[in-house]
């Protein structure tokens, strides 16, 4: 079909995903217990966004003419790669599935997606509403499965001619072996990471408290970019760790449908019982913990929003990926030393700062090894902005113009010229 046909189909699907908003985001907080408003009014309007985004880039995807040192024209042709085989995680359904099937598509490529075994059902809700918008069968395909069963077939089958996956950096190691085994398809990961959040000397104290609680706390605290290291200057840090602590209790936690609920429970079990572990590894490693630590009520996978203050570089809290709905604040005298250890990690996907300072948000915002820096802001998530880690964050990047890299290839056609005189 014609490249404007395809813009067309993604159109009246985002059409129709909007329409549906009520049910996919209901859908989203049945399968992954997050706050029913938030989905309604935050991730399904970014997803809708997405696809009107790559809609638009359909038919905009074109290769170059190439002045070449002889007498041929040459021209690249930007072609779909073919197949391409997508596989993503539970924390944010619908909007990992537009990240990876809104570029596809728009490239002309046809998809095989995987989704989480802990969310099955918005994807498949919106391959109806593809079919629909009149794409044809066969161009998308909504597989659920278990990882290493229906996620593994996928990495490691020879006519899939591109993977693009999202969740944990240990699984990013075993896709890629696997693509690399069979038919070294090219992969895209987007994987983990423990961002730093930068609180600066000259911080409103209120306004940086407010940004870094939702830079922790915001999904339950499962975001990959989560800003999960609160690192305060000493001049502030007292004032902030009050003023955190009260934020945290102040959270309104339970049942996800309820309006004004900032926090539903965490995905299952396994999650629920790790993130408990991790708090008790901070305790253990003598933070302080300053607010939550357990469960939240008798039922269900609720979990205190948790405040740690006093934690040092070489707790688990402030290394591993928690995952959950915990707060870790660290103390910092300078720039040149924030920077060494905001960098001190194995993940680099994103950061944030908190100043008013010019010359501190450049020297930061240059000096972190991160994918993503925010600037007085955070999770700020627009379509036309790339996204992706540094280190074992992942490799390439999502969204934007960056991602139809992902899934074109470039072919270079060179003619003779007959009558050279003319070149
Ligand atoms: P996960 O790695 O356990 O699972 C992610 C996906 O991989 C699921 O669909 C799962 O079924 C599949 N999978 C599991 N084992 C597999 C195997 N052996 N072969 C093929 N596929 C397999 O991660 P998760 O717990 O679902 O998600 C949380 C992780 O995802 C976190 O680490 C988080 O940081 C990361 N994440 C990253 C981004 C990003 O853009 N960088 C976005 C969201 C989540």
């Amino acid at each position: 079909m014609t490249a404007y046909e395809r813009s067309k189909i993604i159109l009246r699907f985002a059409d129709l995903l909007e329409q549906h908003t009520d049910e996919i985001a209901a859908l989203e907080t049945w399968d992954n217990g997050k706050p029913y408003e938030q989905a309604a009014k935050t991730e399904i309007p970014m997803t809708v966004r997405l696809f009107r985004y790559y809609a638009g880039w359909a038919d905009k995807i074109h290769g170059l003419t190439v002045p070449a040192d002889g007498p041929y024209h040459v021209q690249t042709l930007h072609e779909p790669i073919g197949v391409a085989g997508q596989i993503i995680p539970w924390n944010f359904p619908m909007l990992m599935f537009s990240w990876k099937v809104g570029p596809a598509l728009a490239c002309g490529n046809t998809v095989v997606i995987k989704t989480a075994e802990q969310t099955p059902l918005s994807a498949v809700y919106a391959a109806k509403l593809f079919h629909e918008a009149g794409l044809p069968d066969g161009v998308l395909n909504v597989v659920s499965g278990f990882g290493p069963t229906a996620g593994a077939a996928l990495a490691s089958h020879m006519e899939v001619d591109k993977l693009a996956f999202t969740g944990s950096t240990d699984t990013g190691k075993i896709v890629l072996e696997l693509a690399s085994k069979s038919n070294l398809k090219p992969v895209t990961l987007e994987l983990g990471g423990k961002s730093a959040f930068i609180v600066c000397e000259d911080a409103d104290v209120d306004q940086a408290v407010e940004l870094s609680h939702s830079a922790v706390f915001f999904n339950q605290g499962q975001c990959c970019c989560a800003g999960s290291r609160t690192f305060v200057h000493e001049h502030v840090y007292n004032e902030f760790v009050e003023k955190a602590r009260a934020r945290a209790m102040n959270r309104s936690v339970g049942d996800p449908f309820k309006v004004g609920i900032e926090q539903g429970p965490q995905v299952d079990s396994d999650q629920f019982e790790k993130i408990l572990r991790c708090i008790r590894s901070g305790v253990e490693s003598g933070a302080i913990l300053e607010t939550g630590g357990d469960r939240f009520g008798s039922n269900g996978y609720y979990i205190q929003p948790t405040v740690f203050s006093n934690v040092q570089d070489d707790m688990s809290i402030a290394r591993e990926e928690i995952f959950g709905p915990v707060q870790s604040i660290l103390k910092f005298k300078d720039l040149d030393e924030v920077i060494k250890r905001a960098n001190n990690s194995r993940y680099g996907l994103a950061a944030g700062i908190f100043t008013h300072n010019l010359d501190t948000a450049n020297t930061l915002s240059r000096a972190l090894k991160v994918g993503t820096v925010w600037i007085n802001c955070y999770d700020v998530f627009d379509a036309a902005v790339p996204f992706g880690g540094y280190k074992m964050s992942g490799n390439g990047r999502e969204k934007g113009i960056y991602s139809l890299n992902n899934y074109l290839q470039v072919k270079a056609v060179v003619t003779a010229l007959k009558n050279p005189s003319w070149l």
